[in-house]
């Protein structure tokens, strides 16, 4: 089983919710392989392709992990479910899909008396998100299990909420990411992973994860912006795949403009995202050995450029592209390339 080395390939490394032309850069989704399982956290646009495009198999998938509920990182989680229900025979335990609980209550700044879709439900976690997408989904659903047998995929993707200790102050509006210590959220003979709440303002709870295995420690830190507890799930790890924002580009496209619109954009990129030299810092910090950017925002800014940008990290820095391949081995990633076959 572990005839390969485990390894991390970045499906996707676009950010944001949209499709932008002239890009290499898929939505946001990262495998990591561990012998001949993959797990998966996020599943933005395209991650089926891609994973099938990466070499790998739907029947090889063991978990996915959600970071937070914005569509770019779960728009195709729908497609992935679907489309698996073919792929994918009946198993003892259904596949987790690890993610976020309810907000529990809408964002409360700059209401200006907006009336929220869904009033009855309106900050659903992953479970009513996995609920309603299997839903809508039924007439499709239930034609493939009359007439082709397959199995439901209720039955092989279940969702799992994360639950905060009782004790930590979090408040998705007063308090969205309090200091704490990384919690378990998943354990295989494989792997074991941990998850530590981040700084994604107004969106709450929002996630980074950890991946340990024997070869080596991964860290995904989801959308966020600076915060010390990255810092902490980052600790020594072999690899940061940390957000990164061209703030540069921001300030360009947005400062200048008079609308609401574009300045309620820019506020949030500034407190909710992480430039590279921030995350340069928080790599620092943490005292990981390579630094991916990824989530890229905007697509169109080149790869040395962003690569530049974080050049204040002493350790190894890249903006890997789409189906770039890093071997994960104990203190020592080692990028090998794009995949190809
Ligand atoms: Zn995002
Ligand atoms: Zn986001």
């Amino acid at each position: 089983m572990r005839d390969e080395a485990a390894r991390v390939i970045t499906l996707g490394t676009g950010g944001g919710p949209s499709w932008v032309q002239g890009t290499d850069r898929a939505g946001i989704a990262t495998a990591v392989v561990v012998g001949d399982r993959t797990y998966l956290i996020d599943a933005g646009s395209g991650v089926g392709k891609q994973l099938i495009d990466a070499g790998l198999t739907l029947p090889s998938l063991r978990a996915i992990f959600i970071t937070h509920l914005h569509s770019d990182h779960v728009v195709d989680l729908a497609s992935l479910m679907i489309f698996g229900m073919m792929r994918i025979q009946r198993r003892d335990t259904p596949i987790p899909i690890v993610g976020p609980g309810s907000r529990g209550c809408l964002p409360w700044r700059d209401a200006d008396g907006l009336l929220p879709v869904s009033p009855g439900h309106p900050t659903p976690g992953i479970s009513a998100t996995v609920e309603h997408l299997l839903h809508a989904y039924a007439t499709d659903i239930n034609d493939r299990r009359y007439d082709a047998k397959r199995p439901s995929p209720w039955e092989l993707f279940e969702a799992q909420e994360i639950t905060l200790p009782a004790t930590l102050d979090f408040h998705p509006n007063l308090n969205p990411c309090p200091a704490m210590e990384p919690i378990q959220v998943f354990e295989d003979d494989a792997v074991r992973v941990t998850s530590i709440l981040v700084k994604h303002p107004p969106l709450a709870p929002a996630f980074a994860f950890r991946l340990d295995c024997d070869e080596g420690s991964v860290v995904v830190s989801g959308d966020t912006a600076p915060t010390d507890n990255t810092v902490r799930i980052a600790d020594g790890a072999e690899l940061l795949l940390h957000e990164a924002l061209d703030m540069d580009w921001a300030e360009r496209i947005y400062a200048a403009s008079p609308t609401a619109e574009h300045q309620a954009v820019l506020e949030h990129h500034r407190a909710a995202h992480t430039t590279p030299a921030q995350a340069a810092a928080i790599a620092e910090k943490a005292g990981v050995r390579t630094l991916a950017l990824h989530h890229l925002v905007p697509h169109s800014t080149p790869r040395p450029a962003w690569e530049q940008m974080a050049e204040s990290f002493s350790g190894r820095v890249m903006a890997p592209d789409d189906l770039e391949v890093c071997a994960l081995t104990r203190r020592r990633t080692l990028p090998v390339g794009r995949h190809v076959g």
